[in-house]
């Protein structure tokens, strides 16, 4: 492997949000220095925190330039976008982890979960459907229900139509607006399981155990750490992550998102950057999923991810309705970590922080963040 990058050089990091600001934090711990491609946004999550943030969109040449100029490697904290960068910066013998490949693989439901077929991960059934009448024959071959998703560029439920029975077909596609669409079986999960694995250029791997996650309307609400499931299916989650980590030859880190039905487990997606289900890393693990990314990018090794048992909750604009959240109310007398992502404008549904508890019992520490944050709106 070649010398790890020393410290006083720059990491690249394309996206200018939460995920790129932890990471950031984290550079700066280890003598690094930061520059972020935003994609547009100013005084980002990210930007803020880095020593140059070039506020352009991905696929301005000028700013792409730049920002490969400024870097000494580069990453991802958003998958979501042209990767033509990820060619720009080969030309300029800057390397790019994971590899613009793994992340136009992860950015396409589709090619997706072909990849996840190859690596031997279990899919729920699924079809493609580039038409009202391949959306239909789609339907009547998986049988209702299912899910309608965008081939590309969705994340957290966003160009997802939930088809129950063959009149909704129709509708589903004037909603999706006929794009390509992914179809897939509605899966009849117990609970929603996440690992989220490093995996350095030396092929060695290090996980931060089995997370399971509570959504609401679509976006994470809740992660605990341990999840409370049979040590065999930890081991087969953690397994099912790693044998796609390895079979993607992937450097950084990974977030696979699972259904486990109480029988079998099934890969919903997966996301080749650190993940909102795995923050409680930050205090929970000697390395957290940032450390990781870093450490795997640079050529550092791996850190122990072992979690001691936490839980996350996510601060939602929602919050500040009534306006400033009682920071002291949640601060005061519990043993919570607050995080806030540095954003402006609280909307409702969009991210704005998270509050992690670290303790003995993994239901104890869920218990306290959930307390915080009804502290947080003083009821
Ligand atoms: P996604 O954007 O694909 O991560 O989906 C967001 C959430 O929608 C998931 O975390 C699940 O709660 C739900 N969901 C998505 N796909 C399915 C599916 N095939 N079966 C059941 N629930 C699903």
């Amino acid at each position: 492997m070649s010398r790890p990058l020393p410290p006083g050089s720059t990491i690249g990091i394309v996206g200018g949000g939460q995920l790129g600001r932890m990471l950031a934090m984290c550079a700066h711990r280890f003598g690094y220095r930061v520059a972020v491609l935003t994609g547009g946004g100013k005084d980002t999550p990210a930007g803020r925190v880095a020593e140059i943030e070039i506020s352009t969109a991905f696929d301005d040449d000028t700013g792409v330039e730049r920002f490969v100029a400024e870097s000494d490697v580069i990453t991802w904290e958003f998958e979501n976008i042209d990767v033509a960068l990820a060619e720009v910066a080969r030309r300029a013998d800057v390397g790019v982890h994971p590899s613009g490949d793994i992340i136009a693989l992860a950015q396409d439901r589709g090619r997706e979960k072909l990849a996840l077929t190859d690596a031997g991960a279990p899919v729920a059934p699924w079809r493609s459907a580039r038409t009202l009448d391949e959306l239909r024959a789609a339907v009547d071959s998986l049988s209702v229900p299912v899910i309608a998703k965008a081939a590309r560029f969705g994340y957290d439920g966003k160009g997802q139509v939930r088809i129950d029975r063959h009149d909704d077909v129709a509708p589903a596609w004037e909603q999706l607006g006929g794009q390509r669409l992914v179809v897939e079986s509605v899966v009849p999960f117990v609970r929603e399981l996440s690992v989220i694995v490093a995996r350095d250029a030396n092929e060695t791997m290090v996980d931060h155990g089995v997370m399971e996650n509570h959504h609401e309307h679509h976006v994470l609400d809740t992660t605990v750490v341990p999840a409370a499931i049979p040590d065999t299916r930890r081991a087969e989650a953690i397994e099912v992550a790693r044998r796609i980590a390895e079979a993607w030859r992937l450097v950084g880190v990974l977030a696979v998102e699972m259904f486990d039905t109480g029988s079998e487990l099934i890969v919903n997606e997966v996301a080749p950057r650190p993940h909102n289900s795995g923050h409680c890393t930050i205090e929970a693990a000697p390395a957290s999923q940032f450390e990781q990314q870093l450490r795997a990018i640079c050529g550092l090794p791996l850190g122990d991810g072992a979690c001691r048992p936490a839980a996350m909750v996510q601060l939602l604009g929602d919050l500040w309705t009534e306006g400033e959240p009682d920071w002291s109310g949640a601060l005061g007398h519990r043993p919570v970590h607050l995080h806030l992502y540095g954003k402006s404008e609280a909307r409702p549904g969009r991210k704005m922080g998270h509050l992690t508890c670290v303790g003995d019992d993994p239901t104890e520490a869920l218990q306290q963040a959930i307390d915080a944050r009804v502290a947080l709106s003083g009821r």
